[in-house]
């Protein structure tokens, strides 16, 4: 029998304890697969029947699972398929000729050694197969076991557990007892019922403090220390709540099994109470704190909330309470915040936007020693008497004796020196322009007033104007009588006419000094600059230069080259390059500080006068400057004042406009008998004659009263004084100068020209009969329907249109008619022909339209167009 027959035998003769079986065409078997983490599996594994080789006694050879068996060379594969198994190891050498002719030994020794393996790893497999199923049988009793014994231990320890709850209690019961009845603390030995397991050791001590909080602070066994065989960890009882506080932090089975329950509750507890003894509290004593609460006119919930220091929920929930939903950026008025602070038992005090501005003016010096200033002169009188001439004289003079050949330059102010070597200052604005301006603004800028009166004219209306002004400013006067050069010069009657006006001068008895002089020849300008400084020692002028610096604006403007450009008239402290100022509605960093004479100077002290650079825009003539600390406060204020400004002028609105028409209107409603008139003409004697027509006018209700009247062009001076009194200003064959135009455009005041003296008068007339109301009368142009409508993404709705009759023009007024009913009335925006714009489209025509603000219109409207004249009414 050789090895081949044997190898066959078994596959051929089908034993019947064999679960694999060659013959069957396809053959079934499972495997049981084990995976590393115990886990195992059934495989169903099958092996397809390969076709038959050929006839006769071979027989047909299975191929096994692996394809490469039949056609590789066998010997890797034995060694790698067939353990170590001695009778399957030795490979038989091959026989030749008996299966398969057609085959080469080597391919009969190949096949007898395939035929050989898969024998082999079938014997293998049936072996692995039963031994698997005996350890399976092995493992599932040894689990079977285990598990029997883990309920048992389970059932153990649930009997276990509920005696030691037991036990805790008797325990708690007893302690509680103990407290009671201020029994000393047992010792270490409480006796303690055995655990039924008797595995488990008895509980170490108890300790405890005999009474109070200390309780709480039991030191508790370790609870890790009993161990039982099973390995259960045994839950200590516990006697108090403080110990199991201490133990919180713990993790152990016992913890996170057994006194889970507890431990939650503990710690939420604990919460509260921590919560109830320090929150609570701490609220209870925070409304007791009483706030002084500032209240701006208005403010958020949550900085009102910020400024009483409570929680913003609690305002919210008030103001809910009174029926208001709210949220925290919600602005509140100052009333209702003040009700809310007072309800939360704060105190209020509240204050106004304006408070920004609190601070930054009239700081009381600090305690540095004053120091003397030069005084700071304006000088002022009727108009043509003489202050420019004079300011010129006094610069002039000044220069020529001090820096022959400087270059002085115009910023609004200058610096002299007195014979006596005191310094003057001089605001170098003539007329009362600036003075009234400044105070207007509330800037107390002039020490004292120079009133220039003309010797040859004496006082007039704006003389008494200006005396006015000064005794309202506190301001002391020293007349300038000028023009003393004239022949018909009369300084004595001048001095009279003064004194109906109060003005006493020293001649007369009085304290005011009075100085005559000649603008022109230069006449007595050192007595008048004496006397300038003889005022100012009594006026004793002093201001402590240490401090941080306030001032006025004398002038300001906008310069090509170097930005707004402001005349600061220093009044206290040192304006240094580098300060922060703010004016007005703008601010800035002092760029550069520049002096009288053109020159950069690093600091300006009191009185003096400097060109300031720097502004963020040109502030205006009588605003006040002061240097602050902080860009933040710098732009605040500014912004506050912008806000101011804005308000102010939208408040003002064109209505406010001076114009003879409204004029008489405020008149009227403000009992108003006068319509004061400044009067400007080219020769006197037509100014004279209107002057005359004019006062004859009106009755005993009303009349027209000339306060200013004058030969020559409208001035800025006339201007000021019309703004003043509230004047119209009539110019009878002039006109204004530019500057002049620009003023009273700015203060709106209304200057009419005539060059017929009855039309002049008519309307004066007419406008103090209150009846001076221009007609409008209409004139008729032409009609358009429209054709069809387009939609122009840039232009809007353009109308299509044929002129009917007439001409259509750009500019003109138009009426939309739709069914006879006029639907909208304005003014022409476009007029298209084809695609160009033209100025006006005849008859017959067709062309685009476009109305300035409306769009609806539809196709078969009518447009109208139509101008509309003004026609002065005269009587
Ligand atoms: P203001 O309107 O007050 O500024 O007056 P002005 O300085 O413009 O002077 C008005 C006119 O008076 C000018 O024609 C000056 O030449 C003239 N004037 C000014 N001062 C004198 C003076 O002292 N003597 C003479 N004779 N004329 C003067």
């Amino acid at each position: 029998m050789n090895e081949t027959n044997n190898t066959d035998k078994p596959v051929g003769a089908a034993p019947p304890k064999s679960t694999l079986h060659l013959k069957r065409p396809v053959e079934q078997g499972t495997v049981r697969q084990s995976f590393s983490h115990g886990r195992s599996k059934a495989v169903v594994v099958e092996k397809v029947k390969r076709r038959v080789l050929g006839p006769g006694e071979a027989a047909p050879v299975a191929a096994p699972a692996k394809p490469a068996i039949s056609m590789v060379p066998a010997r890797p594969a034995q060694a790698t398929a067939v353990p170590a198994k001695p009778a399957s190891s030795a490979a038989p050498p091959p026989k030749t000729g008996v299966v398969l002719p057609t085959l080469t030994a080597e391919q009969r020794e190949a096949r007898a050694r395939a035929l050989l393996d898969a024998r082999v790893r079938e014997e293998e497999d049936r072996k692995r197969q039963s031994g698997e199923a005996e350890a399976r049988r092995e493992r599932e009793s040894r689990e079977r076991i285990e598990r029997e014994a883990a309920e048992a231990r389970k059932r153990e320890e649930e009997l276990r557990r509920a005696q030691e709850a037991n036990f805790r209690r008797q325990s708690e019961e007893e302690a509680r007892r103990r407290l009671a009845g201020g029994e000393p603390a047992p010792g270490p030995s409480v006796p303690r019922k055995p655990l039924p397991s008797g595995a488990i050791p008895p509980a170490p001590a108890i300790a405890r403090a005999a009474t109070g909080e200390e309780e709480a602070r039991v030191p508790r066994r370790p609870i890790l220390a009993p161990l039982v065989p099973q390995k259960v960890l045994v839950p200590t009882p516990r006697p108090a709540r403080g110990a199991d506080q201490r133990n919180r932090g713990r993790l152990t089975v016992a913890n996170a099994t057994s006194i889970e329950e507890e431990r939650t509750r503990s710690v939420a507890s604990f919460r509260r109470r921590t919560q109830r003894l320090k929150g609570h509290g701490a609220q209870d004593q925070k409304e007791k704190i009483a706030r002084e609460i500032v209240l701006p006119e208005a403010i958020t919930i949550q900085e009102l909330a910020n400024r009483m220091s409570e929680r913003s929920v609690d305002v919210i929930k008030l103001l809910m309470r009174q029926g208001r939903m709210v949220t925290l950026t919600d602005v509140l008025d100052a009333d209702t915040a003040e009700l809310i602070a007072e309800e939360m038992g704060h105190k209020v005090k509240r204050v106004a936007e304006s408070d920004v501005e609190e601070g930054l003016f009239d700081r009381p010096d600090e305690e540095g020693a004053p120091v003397p200033r030069p005084p700071i002169v304006t000088i002022m009188g009727h108009v043509d008497h003489g202050k420019t001439s004079l300011l010129d004289a006094i610069r002039h003079a000044n220069v020529v004796a001090g820096e022959a050949g400087g270059i002085t330059q115009h910023i609004g102010a200058y610096q002299v020196v007195a014979p006596g070597g005191q310094t003057i200052t001089f605001i170098d604005t003539p007329g009362h322009a600036a003075f009234t301006a400044m105070r207007a603004r509330g800037a107390k800028v002039t020490d004292i007033v120079v009133l220039v009166v003309a010797a040859d004219d004496g006082v007039m209306p704006q003389t008494i104007e200006a005396i006015r002004h000064a005794k309202a400013a506190k301001a002391p006067i020293i007349v300038a009588v000028n023009k003393i050069d004239k022949p018909e010069a009369n300084p004595q009657r001048v001095m009279q006419e003064l004194l109906q006006h109060d003005v006493q001068v020293e001649a007369f008895g009085g304290d005011t000094l009075a100085v005559e002089v000649s603008a022109t020849k230069q006449t007595n300008l050192d007595k008048l600059l004496e006397a300038i400084a003889l005022q100012a020692e009594l006026l004793d002028l002093v201001a402590d230069p240490e401090r941080s610096a306030e001032g006025t604006v004398i002038e300001a403007r906008l310069d090509r080259g170097r930005g707004p450009v402001a005349t600061v008239l220093v009044q206290r402290g040192t304006l240094r390059v580098g300060a922060l100022v703010v004016a007005g509605s703008h601010w800035g960093r002092v760029r550069a500080l520049l002096n009288d004479k053109g020159e950069a100077v690093e600091a300006a002290g009191p009185s003096m006068p400097v060109e300031v650079l720097g502004f963020s825009g040109a502030p205006e003539a009588g605003d006040r400057v002061a240097v602050v600390e902080t860009e933040a406060r710098a732009r605040e204020i500014a912004e506050y004042r912008e806000r101011q400004r804005r308000e102010k002028a939208a408040a003002r609105g064109p209505a406010v406009r001076t114009s003879l028409s409204d004029m008489m209107s405020n008149l009227k409603a403000a009992g108003h008998k006068e319509l004061p008139i400044v009067l400007k003409g080219d020769v006197q004697g037509s100014v004279e004659a209107i002057s005359a027509a004019l006062e004859k006018l009106g009755n005993e209700e009303v009349l027209a009263r000339v306060i200013h009247s004058g030969v020559g062009g409208v001035t800025e001076s006339d201007v000021t004084l019309a703004e003043a009194s509230k004047a119209v200003i009539i110019g009878f064959n002039v006109r204004a100068h530019k500057e002049a135009r620009d003023l009273a455009e700015q203060g709106g005041i209304e200057i009419r020209y005539y060059n017929i003296i009855y039309n002049l008068v008519d309307d004066v007339k007419a406008a103090l009969s209150g009846m001076l109301s221009p007609t409008l009368r209409e004139t008729m142009l032409g009609n358009a329907q429209i054709l069809e409508l387009f939609h122009i993404s840039k232009v809007g709705t353009v109308a299509g249109c044929r002129v009917t009759d007439g001409v259509v023009q750009r500019g003109a007024n138009v009426r939309l008619i739709r069914d006879n009913v006029v639907v909208h009335e304005g003014k022409l925006s476009t007029l298209k022909r084809f695609k160009d714009e033209v100025a006006q489209v005849q008859a017959g025509q067709e062309c685009g339209m476009a109305f300035e603000n409306y769009q609806d219109m539809r196709a078969g409207d009518v447009i109208e167009c139509y101008t509309v004249e003004e026609i002065r009414r005269t009587l």
